[in-house]
C-alpha cells in the first residue's frame, strides 16, 4: 500500500498465542507502527522472548506502558470475555479514496456500492490542483454524504489555514492531522487552528499510545481522537477515559491480519458513545487472503467479526 511515507510492501508484526492451565487458547497480534513512534518489530519480539514460554498473569501485567504494541496483544490473546458490545449490530465503513485526480471517479463507484462516508488523502499534490478536486469530489457524492480529510502532517501553518478556509463553506465531516505531530510548536498549533476554523480536526499521528490520549483529553481536545486499538496497550482504560470525557472518537486500523482486526474491531463495537464510520476500510490486502480482515463493504455486522479464525491466520504463519 501508498502512505505517506512512501510504498509500503511488507507488514511485519508478531502472533501470539497463549494456553491457559485449562487449555483454553487465546491470540493476539502485535502490529506496530513505528513512524508514529510504537514500538519496532524487533523490539516487541525482545520482549516476548524475555517473557519465554511460560508466563504467570502477573508478568503480562507487567509490560510497562511503552510496549502498547505487545500489550495489546496479550491482553488480546488472554482468554477471558471479549469486550461486551454496545448494543450496535452493524457499523459503517469508511471508504478509502486514492489520493490526486483518480479520486472523484473512485467516489462514483464506492458511492454506487453503497458507502456513504469517505476519505481522501490531501496534502500529496499542489494544493490548487486538490482545491479544485475537492470540488469535483463534492459534486461526485450523494446528498448525506460525508467527506474526511487527511493530511497526514503535510502541511505546514500556512497551507493549514489556508485548507481550513476552503474547508469552512463545504461539507467535511473532519481534517485529520493538518500538521506532523513533531513540527515545531505542533501542539499549540493543532489547538489553535481548533479553536480558530468551524471545521472539526482530528488527531491520527499524534497519538501513539495510551498516553499521548491521556494528553489531549489533559489539554481539553475538541476535535476528534483516531483510536487504533491495536497501539494502545491498555484499550480498556483509554477508552474508559475517552468515553468519560464524551470525546469524539473514530476507529482505525494500524494495518492487521485477521488475528489483530478482530480485537479492534471487538473494540470499536464496544464503544458506547456515538457510531462514527469505522477507519477498518482496507483489507484485502496481504498476498495471502488467509491473513485478511474483512474485506472493505459499507457496512460490517459485529456477527462477521466473530467469524474471523485466528488459528487459521496462525495455521497460515506456521
Ligand atoms: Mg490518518
Amino acid at each position: 500500500m501508498r502512505t505517506a511515507h512512501g510504498p509500503w510492501t511488507v507488514r511485519e508484526g508478531l502472533v501470539v498465542r497463549l494456553e491457559d492451565e485449562a487449555g483454553a487458547v487465546g491470540w493476539g497480534e502485535v502490529a506496530p507502527l513505528p513512524w508514529f513512534g510504537t514500538e519496532t518489530v524487533a523490539g516487541a519480539e525482545a520482549v516476548l522472548r524475555e517473557l519465554g514460554k511460560i508466563v504467570t498473569t502477573a508478568q503480562l501485567e507487567q509490560v510497562p506502558a511503552r510496549w502498547g504494541c505487545v500489550r495489546f496483544a496479550l491482553m488480546s490473546a488472554r482468554s477471558g470475555p471479549a469486550p461486551g458490545r454496545a448494543g450496535r449490530d452493524y457499523s459503517p465503513i469508511a471508504a478509502l479514496l486514492p489520493a490526486g485526480r483518480d479520486a472523484p471517479a473512485r467516489a462514483e463507484v464506492l458511492a454506487e456500492a453503497g458507502f456513504r462516508t469517505f476519505k481522501w488523502k490531501v496534502g500529496v499534490g499542489d494544493a490548487a490542483d486538490e482545491w479544485a478536486l475537492l470540488d469535483d469530489l463534492f459534486a461526485c457524492l450523494p446528498a448525506g454524504a460525508k467527506l474526511r480529510l487527511d493530511a497526514n502532517g503535510a502541511w505546514d501553518r500556512r497551507h493549514a489555514e489556508r485548507w481550513l478556509e476552503r474547508c469552512a463553506e463545504r461539507p467535511v465531516e473532519f481534517v485529520e492531522q493538518p500538521v506532523a505531530p513533531d513540527a515545531r510548536g505542533a501542539d499549540d498549533l493543532l489547538l489553535g487552528l481548533a479553536a480558530d476554523y468551524p471545521t472539526p480536526l482530528a488527531l491520527d499521528e499524534s497519538l501513539a499510545g495510551g498516553e499521548d490520549v491521556d494528553k489531549w483529553l489533559d489539554a481539553g481536545w475538541p476535535g476528534v481522537f483516531v483510536v487504533k486499538p491495536a497501539l494502545l496497550g491498555d484499550v480498556s482504560s483509554t477508552l474508559t477515559k475517552l468515553a468519560a470525557a464524551k470525546a469524539a472518537v473514530v476507529f482505525s486500523t494500524a494495518i492487521e491480519t485477521a488475528i489483530g482486526a478482530q480485537s479492534a474491531l471487538r473494540w470499536a463495537f464496544a464503544w458506547p458513545g456515538e457510531t462514527r464510520a469505522l477507519g477498518f476500510g482496507v483489507w484485502p490486502l496481504f498476498a495471502d487472503a488467509r491473513f485478511d480482515g474483512p474485506a472493505a463493504a459499507p457496512f460490517i455486522r459485529a456477527a462477521d467479526i466473530e467469524h474471523l479464525k485466528p488459528e487459521a491466520v496462525w495455521t497460515a504463519l506456521s
